[in-house]
């Protein structure tokens, strides 16, 4: 008879609210650490509040390490773990989204472990993580990649492009700063492809074979919150672009729009531990082939990919219909919502609009097959169902 015990993970401590930052040198001291490499990428580096933050730290920071950008590649991990040599720190303080996170835990598991990055993939190691790994502590910059609440990095290599995994609980930051304020300058455009991200975890989580109620409540209400405030976001981004000064009453909605999307791609990440889908597995593919940034490739995806599984789970579909629309009564509604939101939020609504042409489609497939976020779709996904859901997107 097959199992029916099931493990439940929430670890993570997280501060949430305006603020939480401040609150750094107080943790800091609660986990005992005494000097830390601050993680990040060239452009958070450059952010108004960046040396605030430095000086939040006054005497335990020992450097900055800002190599990080695009999708990130094991040279620039490479680079990180000389900074963390030099550096003499004893912790990690991962700054930005998804790319420094994933970055920050792949330097700490190589900080006391020898040989190469890829020689601790995830499923395909030949070497054991058994040495120390140092502690990191996180603050997210983006609402999308939910990284701060997990405990794996995804690095590519720098030549293939090809994406490996490393995962280890202690790769789990120690505690989550989570401030909204910190959200207040990102661009429209960066703000709507993350919140895709931030929502294809939701949904793919909810969607996910496997058994896990406290997932599936989470991952609801994280997908009404991505319904009350991603399109605010981005709104408020845009009109901040046009050069627009809020009064007091259009900065807080403009604060409270943020701290939901912070909260919601948590939420995803969290949920996400129930496992992903047929989406990821086709944006994962762009971004090697195409090195898409791996939110609007969700994005542009994720119709496609819905319409694919709705006839597996109308009734989850309906659910989720009803989340976000309560009078809803059938599960096509849905998959309309995401059409509408994406549009909306100005994801393009085609392949071709992000420069892919249908002479590649046999490589995506290739890299998609292999991808291993759909053996738990909720419908099985065959080579031919690929080319189907990048036709459908096209
Ligand atoms: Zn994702």
């Amino acid at each position: 008879m097959a199992s029916t015990l099931h493990t439940y993970n929430f670890p993570t401590r997280i501060r949430f609210g305006p603020g939480a930052r401040h609150e750094l040198p107080t943790e800091l001291t609660a986990l005992g650490i005494q000097r830390v490499l601050i993680v990040t990428d060239k452009d958070v580096a450059q952010l108004p509040w960046f040396p605030e933050l430095e000086t939040i730290l006054v005497a335990s920071h020992a450097a900055t390490f800002s190599g990080v950008w695009g999708n990130p590649v094991v040279s620039q991990v490479n680079a990180g773990i000389d900074a963390w040599k030099a550096s003499g720190a004893d912790a990690i303080i991962a700054v930005g989204g998804g790319a420094p996170m994933d970055v920050a835990k792949a330097i700490a598991l190589m900080a006391n472990h020898p040989g190469h990055l890829f020689d601790y993939e995830d499923g395909h190691s030949t070497r054991a993580i058994d040495q120390p790994i140092p502690p990191i502590v996180a603050i997210p910059t983006t609402a999308g990649t939910g990284s701060e609440v997990g405990r794996s990095a995804v690095i590519s290599d720098d030549d293939t492009h090809a994406k490996k995994i490393v995962f280890d609980p202690q790769l789990l930051p120690k505690v989550v700063l989570a401030d909204p304020e910190l959200l207040l300058g990102l661009p429209a455009k960066i703000t709507a492809a993350t919140g895709m991200d931030a929502l294809t975890h939701l949904i793919e989580a909810f969607l996910a074979k496997g058994f896990n109620p406290l997932c599936d409540g989470i991952a609801l209400e994280g997908i009404h919150l991505v319904a009350q405030n991603l399109k605010a976001c981005v709104d408020f981004a845009q009109r901040l672009q046009a050069g627009e000064r809020f009064d007091e009453a259009t900065a807080v909605a403009h604060l409270a729009a943020r701290g939901g999307m912070l909260n919601a791609s948590m939420m995803g990440a969290i949920a996400f531990q129930k496992g992903l889908g047929v989406t990821h597995s086709c944006a994962h593919a762009l971004s090697t082939v195409y090195d898409t940034h791996h939110g609007l490739a969700n994005g542009v995806m994720l119709p496609a990919a819905m319409r694919f599984n709705l006839a597996a789970e109308p009734e989850r579909f309906l659910r989720m219909a009803r989340v976000v629309q309560p009078g809803a009564t059938d599960g096509r509604e849905f998959v309309e919502w995401i059409v509408g939101l994406s549009g909306a939020i100005g994801i393009p609504a085609s392949l071709g609009a992000l420069g892919v042409t249908s002479d590649r489609l046999g490589p995506l497939v290739a890299v998609a097959i292999k991808d291993g976020c759909h053996p738990l779709n909720p419908r099985a996904v065959t080579e031919r169902d690929f080319h189907a859901i990048y036709q459908d997107a096209f």
